[in-house]
This record gives C-alpha cells, sequence and structure tokens, in this order.
C-alpha cells in the first residue's frame, strides 16, 4: 500500500513533509493530533478506514501534550455530565488497560471535599453514583495534613494517570502522519482536499485552536492550564484529589501535581505567563493536601483546553449554517425540525470540547464517532453540533 505520510512511530512521534509521493484518497483526514484526534485515528483504522493525522507541530503538541491525564468521574450530584463522565470513565480505565497498559498507572483514588458545598456535591455523589466507592482511606492518612484529614471524602478502587505524550503517540501508531498547518478545506467532486492530501471525509479535532471552518454559532471557551512534575521523598500511593490533583509517586519518586485553571491567560496575545506563580499556586494547593517533603519541581506542563458553552463534549456533523438558514428556513418551525432537517457540511465531522476530561472522554466518544461514521449509528443530540446552531439560529432571526 503507498504511503501518503510518515508513519507514526510511538518512540519518536516524529512528523515530516509529504514530498513526491502517488495520489492516493484516504478515507478520513483528521486535522488535530491531540487526543481526540489520536483516538479518533485509532479507532477509524481499527475499523478498517485508511486514515492521516494532519497536525501543525506535532503528536500531542497542545493541550494534550499539557495534560495530567487523570483518569476520574466527575464526583457531583445528576446531570448529563456527571453522567457521561462516569460511562466514559468505566470506559476508558478499561480500554487503556487493557490496550496500553504502559501508558496507564492504575491506583486507588481519593476524593476530598474542597469546600462546604462540595461536600454536599459529594454526598450527593455517594447516593446516585453506580461506581463502587469505600470511606476508609486509612492507608494515606499518615501523608494528608489535618485539614484533609477532617475534609469528607470516598475512594474509589481504580484511578488511572496517563502517560499523556506516550498515550497519544501509542493511539496513532502506524497511522499517517503530516506535518501542515490547515487554513482552509476544500470540497470538489466528492473528495474534501487538504493541500495535496485528498479524503472522502475530514474530523476536525483542533482543539483550543482557530476553527478551521466557519461556524458562526460555534464558541469554544480557552481554559489556560498549568500542571508540574515534582521529586519528593514523600510516597503518594493513590490518586488524590481536593484542591488540585495529585497522581502517585513513580519508582523514582516523581509525582504530577495539576492543574491550573485559568480562563483570562491568553497565550496567543502578548502577555508573558508567569511560571512561577503558576508553580507556586500549585505547590501551596497541593501542600493543603499532602504533607509533601523535599519537594523540587522538575517539569513544567502548560497548555490550554477546549471548553464548550454548556461544558458538554461536541461530536459530530458539522452543521452548514449558510445553507441551513436559506430563504425556506424560519425560526418559528425551528423546535419542530428535526437534526436531520439541518444542513451539514458533506462528510466533515467535529470532536473537541472536552474541556478538562479530554483523557477520560477521548476513547469513549471517538469510538462513537466512528461506529457513526462506519454504522450510521445515531449520536446522542445532547452532543452534536446541532445543538448550538439550533440556539444561535432562534436568536439570530
Ligand atoms: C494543564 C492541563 C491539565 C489537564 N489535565 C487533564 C486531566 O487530568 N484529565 C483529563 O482527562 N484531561 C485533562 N486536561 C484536558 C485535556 O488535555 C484536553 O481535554 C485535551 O487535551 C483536548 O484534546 P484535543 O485533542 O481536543 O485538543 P489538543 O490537544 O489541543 O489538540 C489539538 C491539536 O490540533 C492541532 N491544530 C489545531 N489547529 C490546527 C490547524 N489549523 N492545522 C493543523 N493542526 C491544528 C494543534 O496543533 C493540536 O495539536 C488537561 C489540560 C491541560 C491544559
Amino acid at each position: 500500500m503507498e504511503n501518503r505520510g510518515s508513519k507514526i512511530n510511538s518512540d519518536t512521534a516524529s512528523s515530516s513533509k509529504i514530498k513526491n509521493l502517488k495520489p492516493k484518497i484516504y478515507d478520513t483526514a483528521i486535522v488535530g493530533a491531540g487526543i481526540n484526534g489520536c483516538a479518533s485515528a485509532y479507532f477509524l483504522s481499527k475499523a478498517n478506514q485508511n486514515v492521516i493525522l494532519i497536525d501543525q507541530e506535532g503528536i500531542a503538541a497542545g493541550g494534550s501534550g499539557a495534560a495530567g491525564a487523570f483518569i476520574s468521574p466527575k464526583f457531583t450530584k445528576g446531570g448529563r455530565l456527571k453522567e457521561l463522565l462516569e460511562e466514559a470513565y468505566l470506559y476508558s480505565l478499561a480500554f487503556y488497560t487493557q490496550n496500553f497498559p504502559d501508558h496507564i498507572h492504575i491506583a486507588k483514588l481519593l476524593q476530598i471535599a474542597n469546600s462546604e458545598e462540595n461536600e454536599v456535591r459529594l454526598n450527593a455523589f455517594k447516593e446516585t453514583t453506580t461506581l463502587s466507592f469505600s470511606e476508609d482511606s486509612s492507608a494515606v492518612e499518615s501523608i494528608l495534613t489535618p485539614y484533609a484529614k477532617a475534609s469528607a471524602s470516598l475512594v474509589l478502587k481504580e484511578g488511572g494517570v496517563v502517560n499523556a505524550q506516550a498515550m497519544c503517540a501509542a493511539l496513532a501508531e502506524g497511522i499517517d502522519f503530516n506535518s501542515e498547518k490547515v487554513d482552509h478545506l476544500h470540497y470538489a467532486e466528492g473528495i474534501w482536499h487538504i493541500g495535496d492530501i485528498r479524503a472522502k471525509r475530514i474530523i476536525l479535532a483542533t482543539g483550543s485552536y482557530d476553527l478551521v471552518v466557519k461556524m458562526p454559532y460555534l464558541e469554544l471557551r480557552r481554559i489556560w492550564g498549568h500542571r508540574i512534575d515534582v521529586k519528593t521523598t514523600t510516597k503518594v500511593p493513590y490518586s488524590i484529589h481536593h484542591h488540585l490533583s495529585i497522581s502517585p509517586s513513580s519508582e523514582e519518586g516523581i509525582l504530577a501535581i495539576g492543574a491550573t485553571h485559568n480562563l483570562h491567560y491568553n497565550p496567543f496575545g502578548d502577555e508573558v505567563y508567569d511560571v512561577e506563580e503558576g508553580r507556586k499556586e500549585l505547590l501551596e494547593k497541593a501542600l493543603k493536601s499532602v504533607r509533601l517533603e523535599d519537594v523540587e519541581v522538575i517539569k513544567d506542563y502548560t497548555g490550554l483546553r477546549s471548553g464548550s458553552n454548556d461544558y458538554l463534549p461536541i461530536i459530530g456533523p458539522v452543521v452548514d449554517a449558510e445553507t441551513t438558514m436559506d430563504e425556506n428556513f424560519k425560526v418559528s418551525r425551528l423546535k419542530w425540525m428535526s437534526d436531520d432537517s439541518f444542513t451539514s457540511f458533506p462528510e466533515l465531522y467535529m470532536i473537541n470540547g472536552t474541556g478538562g476530561y479530554g483523557f477520560v472522554l477521548a476513547p469513549y466518544l471517538a469510538k462513537q464517532l466512528t461506529e457513526h461514521i462506519t454504522n450510521k449509528t445515531v449520536l446522542d443530540t445532547a452532543l452534536t453540533p446541532t445543538r448550538f446552531f439550533r440556539r444561535w439560529a432562534k436568536k439570530k432571526s
């Protein structure tokens, strides 16, 4: 089989520009090689699709490369996001463990309430969750601060911490890759063209970066985050989630602490990010929970998360707003119109808006997107871009 781009090799995850290769039409070209793009590439190639990943920088170069990549549910009362994250947590934990055990560290997960309001939510979670948990945190008590010990908590049997960059590279192993910034897409005679790459279908997995296709109905929130790896003589046996997340220690005594949530900092602007301030915030918060000793920061990771306005992720066909709102469109009929009656761009899909839960959600969502593409399974309309189109069209008219 001819090869369009360089193949991903998980050791190097290197990229190179395509040159002088015979034309080939891919089943799917995925723009963005973060966890969402890489997981989509993995499931589509398992479904026998010919896939190419395209990224302006490389594998896990965006928010995914910065993630602490803790695999946990959302400890709150009901709601669609809580249900979704509970399903995704179970699915993704099993998926990573079975397929990529070298890139996930499994340990118990201690969740500690960090305010009275948070305690109410944690208690509601205990009453409604389908996950089994205990309240016995005795194995970590010796390293917890008195404040953490006095707060309400629960222990899940399993939490995971993924090696973010290695996991993305492993998912993309064997998939063609091209290093290129995609500025526009062109569709002609049933085929998408990205430069000299041709594909029957495109998936946009571009995270917090500017949208490649005009979607006036979609606004994504950018949430800047900073996490650190530290070396410490304190042995942490569990994942501990309190004011932030602390991973279990590696054999070398290294653990991840993360992450900050900053809605104001824009890395594309002129302001320089204050790394020292970020480290200070992370260490202060970590020390509220665990008595870490001889701490030395050994690595900083920073990046952007991409969140939707209703906090739910976004997967599915991209609605073509202009064509849908032609002269026959009547907003008064909107509530009776099914999602199928909106015009989508031909064979153009997206996966985005996974916020602070990209590593929990990506395998679960990418599998659903793959089944939708290959078997025409119906996607949950609470997750498709159509929900934003509806809200926008209603306001606009
Ligand atoms: C500090 C931090 C800590 C986090 N911790 C966790 C955690 O503990 N657990 C968890 O589940 N999640 C966590 N997250 C969230 C998670 O990382 C994100 O949800 C996830 O990375 C989103 O993945 P993505 O593939 O959508 O986007 P990204 O990883 O940002 O990937 C998008 C890719 O698209 C490429 N791209 C964009 N536009 C173009 C273009 N025009 N042409 C070519 N390429 C393009 C970019 O180069 C980038 O590589 C964290 C995030 C941060 C920043």
